[in-house]
């Protein structure tokens, strides 16, 4: 390969690929995460290409774009079957014949065997590559990336194509684009993220004060997600790196001084993550009962690798019955006239109850109304209680009101009931959270 360029990726373009997006079955979320990546590290995004499962559309638009960019990032078309064309496009632009690469193919023999699965030979197309181009290994699925230099020295443009599924791309964005990414003309661009659950982001913003402040470096500001506030802080500037980082710690320092008992993660942690390593820190294990989250915690909590150690499972107790036989909610409690399965007693009832038939330490139980029907006189959508029980019977209760569809309330009630564990195991006082009524 001739030697890589090193002028700046001043201008990038993005490139998706498929025809589900083409079609417009699948919402092209790859380009939006891409180019905000990008903006964040000084680097300007100025097209988007979506191409179909076309090998001429797609080379055409490497050609082309390849002629005014410095950087394209191209995702999608790298599985194993007849319509993933990005290999051959990407050759066809090189000049290049598809070689298969050893290494790669090791790896994706071993994503298989790992799983105890047989690769197929269609499989094996996944260890091609362009002759000059190098191969970044994918830690979170079969399809190795591809990155090559299109064009002349000089007028060269680097290429990175990304496996279309979010979760793969990501990964390898952060871990093989990223750190070959030139930045712009000796600017510095650092960027730190801080997640906090809890306050409304006008509140966390009302507390982080004069921080947020426009004309200020490293510049600080909020992005609300299903109830989590990420607090992103960027420098931008001439400074060395380690002098970025250092205005870095300065201003997390001020943030957390401002949110310390919000503040539960930074970079890639979300409230599981925190939540299992604390729990495995104490060598505790968690177990939890769930009506109208349907399973949704327990995904939730498993979604993280490694949690078998600190989870030991759930009830999903949608029915009256299934909470009195399988958690010992008292029949009187959910009987005409009683509480309710919607009400903290129900929910103390579950969490104690799922306490005892789990043996664990600690026992989340969730009980609400997700709607869009089954509002009562008193309680209406949204209504929730979440219960956390620990140790010899000590329980917290907690009524929220829920807003927005069916998805959000089961969302957000699987994130309130996680962050009053975090609070719980953080040694916190149980600070009221958003949406607690
Ligand atoms: P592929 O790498 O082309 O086999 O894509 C595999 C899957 O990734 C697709 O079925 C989509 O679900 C997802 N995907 C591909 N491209 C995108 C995109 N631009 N945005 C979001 N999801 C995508
Ligand atoms: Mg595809």
């Amino acid at each position: 390969m001739h030697a890589a360029s090193s002028h700046p990726h001043a201008r990038a373009a993005i490139v998706s690929v498929g025809d589900e997006l083409t079609l417009g079955q699948t919402l092209d979320t790859n380009s939006m995460w891409l180019s905000r990546r990008l903006t964040e590290m000084g680097i300007v995004p100025v097209e988007h290409v979506t191409v179909p499962d076309n090998l001429d559309a797609h080379a055409r638009v490497l050609r082309d774009l390849a002629a005014r960019s410095d950087l394209i990032l191209c995702s999608g078309g790298l599985g194993p079957t007849a319509d993933d064309l990005t290999r051959a496009a990407l050759a066809q632009v090189m000049g290049d014949a598809l070689v298969e690469d050893p290494i790669a193919l090791a790896e994706v023999e071993a994503w298989f065997s790992s799983r105890g699965r047989h690769m197929n030979m269609l499989n094996r197309v996944q260890a091609q590559r362009p002759a000059r181009a190098v191969i970044m290994p994918n830690l979170h699925g079969t399809a190795p990336g591809l990155f090559a230099t299109l064009g002349e020295r000089g007028r060269s443009c680097d290429v990175f194509c990304l496996p279309g599924p979010p979760r793969e791309l990501m990964p390898m964005f952060e871990a093989q684009v990223a750190p070959r990414l030139r930045l712009p003309e000796g600017r510095t661009v650092r960027t730190r993220v801080l997640h906090s659950f809890g306050l409304g982001e006008s509140e966390l913003a009302h507390r982080l004060g004069s921080l947020m402040e426009r004309g200020r470096m490293p510049l600080v500001g909020t992005t609300a997600s299903g109830g989590v506030v990420s607090i992103r802080l960027r420098y931008e500037g001439h400074a060395p790196p380690a002098e970025a980082e250092r205005a870095l710690d300065d201003t997390e320092r001020l943030v957390r001084e401002a949110a310390a008992e919000y503040i539960f993660g930074r970079g890639e942690q979300r409230l599981p993550d925190v939540v299992l390593a604390l729990l495995r820190s104490r060598g505790e294990v968690l177990g939890c009962v769930e009506s109208c989250t349907g399973g949704g915690l327990g995904q939730l909590i498993t979604d993280v690798p490694g949690s078998s150690v600190s989870f030991a499972g759930g009830l999903v107790t949608y029915s009256n019955e299934l909470k009195t036989r399988l958690s010992g909610v008292p029949e009187s409690l959910l009987a005409e006239g009683g509480p309710g399965a919607v009400s903290e007693e129900t929910a103390r009832a579950m969490a104690l109850g799922g306490l005892s038939a789990l043996k664990v330490q600690h026992c989340l139980a969730v009980t609400g109304i997700a709607g869009p029907d089954g509002a009562r006189p008193g309680k209406p959508v949204g209504t929730v209680f979440v219960a956390r029980a620990s140790g010899d019977g000590e329980v917290d209760v907690r009524r929220f009101l829920m807003v927005g569809d069916r998805t959000s309330v089961r969302d957000w009630s699987c994130k309130a009931a996680l962050a009053m564990l975090w609070q719980h195991l953080s040694g916190l006082p149980a600070l009221k959270l958003i949406r607690q009524v």
